[in-house]
């Protein structure tokens, strides 16, 4: 299994030169014929080794013998809607019916599988040395509050000069930021007009290639109009912050004569599209990579030798349990496509809280630090693996409805010395598709039976009616 789709072209031809046969592909992009194809030999036994997203795990495997989850920690292995599951979790409960081995391959494990491996309940088996020898790049940050870009820049001097140096040496330098368009947030200059989602409650993300204000939860788009619509004054939009197409804006400024490419998931093209650049980079014809998560994950670029991430903080903001470990994760994944094959490269962390344990441990290479810190402060609050956690989610196109059944719900909780039931907030995203969001959170002991208490909580409280719903999440990966 694997996190990504886009991955999937590179991994097979790998498997094939080391194997001598490419396994068979299972993921959404699959035409609907190659997906009955891959079904049937799958099921008739046909097929040895299948590659494919989380979905491949309901594969009617004729004779399942082993599981590989790559990227194991990967956020993308947790499907969120509809039936709510982990498919890292899953393979681990097949393997264990199935009676055969389960691999979780990972540089930066996630907690729970490092506390299963340091409890002896997983088998640890470590790798002494990097793929082709890669050697890991030399990681520094960029104190922003001393080194800041210039106004209404986003790369400060010390970056841009690094990225000068490496495409002089002929040499490929990433620059990396998680957010998607142009600017997460336009408004206007003059009356202080923002532009909002008309049914979710987040901003319009600016995509300028495409000249549209974007919602990124639930698809909505509009041109980017000329005039604000509240005040009518013309020409005073100014757009808010970085997303890439803006970073890509900036370094074309800066290096006109480069080669740029930027990848991001919105990408006209789709699958084909990227793998298509990807390969373009692989092969040396960019000089400079701008791009969002999608290029964190599993890619080999042979000639990059800098990476800078433009905004190491970003992911620290979310106010969630696993917002270290996560930004831990990705910065060391980002910052790992650097020297992939043995040559002297860099990553540079712009960030403006360097002392951050999270930065800390990055550039200092220190793991086990971290990840011991990180283990001891679940366990002292009792966060998972060291406690269950579950959430529900209830929500309704009326906000005061879908507030008074989350507060029912909560009253119909049962007490219990082990679970407690924190809520009803209303959702940071509170407002999703027209339907108005609130949470509830429950927080038992390891041993606390969270599935049953929430049963009880269901079923002793209000039927849903109208348009209200309610989503059951256990172990909440997100908690939006
Ligand atoms: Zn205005
Ligand atoms: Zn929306």
């Amino acid at each position: 299994m694997l996190p990504e789709i886009a991955l999937t072209q590179q991994f097979l031809d790998r498997f094939h030169s080391r194997f001598g046969s490419k396994p068979a592909e299972w993921h959404s992009d699959l035409s609907p014929k190659a997906r009955e194809r891959v079904w049937r030999q799958v099921a008739e036994g046909t097929v040895k080794i299948v590659a494919g997203a989380r979905s491949a795990l309901f594969l009617p495997f004729h004779d399942l013998g082993l599981i590989v989850v790559d990227e194991e920690h990967d956020p993308a292995y947790k499907q969120e809607d509809r039936v709510f599951y982990n498919a890292r979790d899953m393979a681990v409960v097949r393997g264990h019916i199935g009676g055969f081995p389960v691999v979780l391959a990972s540089a930066t494990p996630s907690i729970e599988s490092q506390v299963n491996a340091d409890q002896g309940r997983y088998k640890r088996i470590k790798l002494y040395s990097r793929y082709a020898d890669a050697a890991l790049p030399t990681l520094k940050t960029i104190d922003m509050r001393r080194s800041p870009p210039p106004p209404g820049r986003f790369l400060s001097p010390a970056l841009s000069e690094e990225i000068g140096k490496t495409i002089a040496r002929k040499e490929q330098a990433l620059l990396f930021l998680n957010r998607r368009g142009y600017a997460p947030l336009t408004l206007c200059r003059v009356c202080g007009h923002r532009f909002q989602c008309p049914s979710c409650s987040s901003w319009l993300v600016e995509h300028r290639f495409r000249g549209q204000l974007m919602c990124h939860q639930c698809g909505y788009h509009e041109p980017v109009p000329e005039a604000c619509p509240e005040c009518g004054t013309l020409d005073h939009l100014v757009a808010c912050g970085p997303g890439v197409e803006r970073i890509a804006e900036e370094t074309e400024a800066l290096f006109p004569d480069a080669r740029i490419i930027v990848l991001s998931s919105d990408m006209s093209g789709g699958v084909k599209r990227l793998r298509l650049e990807l390969e373009a980079i692989e092969k040396g014809d960019a000089d400079i990579v701008i791009g969002t998560q999608l290029v964190a994950k599993g890619h080999n670029f042979p000639n990059m030798t800098l990476v800078g991430v433009v905004d190491a903080d970003l992911g620290l903001a979310n106010g969630d349990p696993r917002a270290a470990e996560r930004t831990f994760q990705l910065l060391n994944q980002v910052t790992g496509r650097a020297g992939r094959t043995g040559k002297k490269s860099l990553g540079l962390l712009q960030t403006y809280q360097p002392e951050h344990p999270v930065m800390q441990a990055i550039i200092g290479g220190d793991a086990e630090a971290f990840y011991t810190r990180e283990i001891e402060d679940r366990e002292r609050n009792a966060l998972p693996p060291f406690g269950r956690l579950g959430a529900l989610i209830i929500s309704g196109e009326n906000r005061i409805e879908a507030e008074n059944h989350a507060r029912a719900l909560r009253r119909a909780a049962p007490f219990s010395s082990e679970i407690s039931v924190m809520g009803p907030a209303e959702a940071p995203l509170g407002l999703v598709r027209g339907r108005y969001r609130f949470r509830l959170l429950v927080h038992g002991t390891k041993r606390a039976d969270i599935q049953s208490y929430i049963k009880a909580i269901l079923s002793n409280g209000p039927k849903t009616k109208g348009s209200l719903r309610v989503q059951v999440d256990i172990d909440p990966q997100s908690f939006l």
